[in-house]
């Protein structure tokens, strides 16, 4: 707490960060707000454009390089953020109008509720010290700057040790999203507060073990409360690094990131590069959830892989019919009966590599989503007192639907050979009354489980291990199926 009374808000950086990597600005002077501003080096301006193509023009927004802050697709309406001293500019022909332009003074801290890593190292241990039943918190990770990475399990320790499913939040990937660490620690509170007298999540913690990551990026986090409210990156190398473009899976392969390392969506020198990604990689290896949500902001969106153009994951009814009712439980900002908008990244925004939740699913068969909180009239430091409260209620409704979908239909077992649970099997899920259906492929957790979700319907497990297969059939109603096969 007591950082915040030292006097950064008087700190000014030169800006130099965005003016290197524009080089398709042309120098627009439509309604006069690039004058006199040269000198301020410690303010940005998030200006809303109105495009006329959305999809196209986004596109060229992101491969120039641009610092997207949010956007509305159905007002077909973007936010970038643009140093005031930047040479930065938009060409009217190309993007259209420039309908709003706010001045934030980025030298300023944000809204003193919102929480330093600081605070939320704090947090964290007074959370488990609480509730040492429940809660459990570890380091998983260090930072550039030696800052410690926190996981916060909570489950009920007095259950079953091992074995449960895993379901996975984490926020803070991008510094200046403040909004997101706060739905992350009122997940936490939330299910350790209500065990005793919520028959629910009495139930989940019972059966399920829920990961918590408040802050991917205490690093740019710190940056945001001494020196930049605008920044995203982290701060290793010589400018930072997009964590959320570092991760392996299709790193650098869809104009999906940056390889300027002046630009905000610098994907890092090389795939998973920092410590950040290699610790969340580490952590999502070992726990192996069923499903995760990573908490951004801002756009109310609700967005699930694959990120790259064109591209669509195999179980896309799961996937994205999970996404979807996520994006009905999450009414809009301005009220009304505005709803989150459900999508990949390329079809509702722009095309994304080096994201985590490509490399989720991809990698470790995990049902990934990113939610985007607030609107663009939020933006990405909405007042505390006004909007906290409003945006961690409203969200609980997304991240108990996976713990709930977890918990419903699909196949769970645990593969044994000789009675002792292995960790090298390979299990392959088949629909029986999809026509040619691959299934899903998922190798088995460190403990021996597997766990796959699916739509009711009978279905056909085929267990392997070297030349060893096991096969079985199952019917998948609405409730989780416990399948152990012995090899
Ligand atoms: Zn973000």
């Amino acid at each position: 707490m007591n950082i915040r009374a030292s006097g950064y808000a008087f700190f000014h950086r030169p800006s130099v960060a965005l003016a290197a990597v524009l080089t398709s600005a042309i120098l627009w002077a439509g309604t006069g707000f690039a004058h006199s501003e040269q000198e301020e080096g410690g303010k940005s301006r998030i200006l809303t454009l109105k495009l006329r193509d959305f999809k196209a023009q986004m596109r060229e927004l992101v491969e120039g390089g641009y610092d997207i802050a949010g956007a509305n697709p159905s007002a077909s309406t973007v936010d970038i953020v643009q140093r005031i001293n930047s040479q930065q500019s938009f060409n009217k022909e190309i993007f259209g109008q420039v309908i709003e332009s706010k001045i934030i003074d980025t030298a300023k801290a944000p809204d003193v509720g919102y929480k330093t890593s600081v605070e939320v190292d704090e947090i964290v241990h007074r959370l488990a010290n609480n509730y040492p039943d429940l809660v459990t918190v570890e380091s998983f990770g260090r930072t550039h700057e030696g800052r410690d990475l926190w996981a916060i399990r909570v489950t009920s320790k007095a259950t079953q040790k091992s074995g449960k499913p895993v379901v996975f939040l984490n926020a803070l990937h991008h510094a200046r999203e403040v909004m997101t660490v706060e739905v992350a620690l009122d997940a936490a509170d939330y299910l350790a507060a209500n065990y005793a007298t919520n028959n629910e999540v009495h139930d989940w913690l019972d059966r399920a073990e829920i990961w918590i990551v408040p802050m991917v990026n205490p690093d740019g986090s710190n940056k945001v409360w001494t020196e930049d409210s605008m920044w995203r990156k982290n701060t290793s190398g010589s400018d930072g690094v997009d964590v959320n473009r570092n991760y392996p899976y299709r790193w650098n392969q869809c104009n999906g990131s940056s390889g300027s390392p002046s630009s905000d969506t610098y994907r890092g020198p090389s795939a998973g590069s920092e410590n950040e990604t290699q610790a969340m990689m580490a952590l999502v290896g070992r726990i192996r959830p069923v499903y995760s949500i990573s908490f951004h902001s801002y756009s109310e969106l609700v967005l699930y892989p694959y990120s790259c153009d064109g591209e669509h994951v195999p179980q896309r009814e799961v996937v994205e019919g999970g996404g979807k009712a996520m994006a009905q439980l999450l009414p809009s900002d301005g009220g009304g009966s505005g709803k989150y908008a459900p999508g990949t990244s390329w079809e509702i925004l722009y095309a994304v590599d080096g994201g985590d939740i490509d490399w989720m699913y991809n990698t470790h068969n995990v049902i990934p989503y990113v939610i985007e909180l607030n609107s663009t009239s939020q933006g990405f430091q909405p007042s505390f007192s006004t909007w906290r409260n409003k945006t961690v209620n409203k969200v609980r409704a997304a991240w108990q639907y996976v713990i709930r979908r977890a918990l419903q239909s699909g196949v769970r077992g645990k593969v044994t050979v000789a009675g002792e649970s292995i960790d090298d099997a390979v299990v392959r899920v088949i629909s029986m009354t999809k026509e040619g259906d691959a299934g899903q492929m998922i190798s088995v957790k460190g403990d021996g489980t597997f766990h796959a979700v699916v739509v009711p319907g009978s279905y056909k497990v085929v267990v392997a291990r070297g030349e060893r297969t096991v096969e079985k059939t199952v019917l998948v109603g609405g409730d989780l199926v416990t399948l152990d096969v012995a090899l």
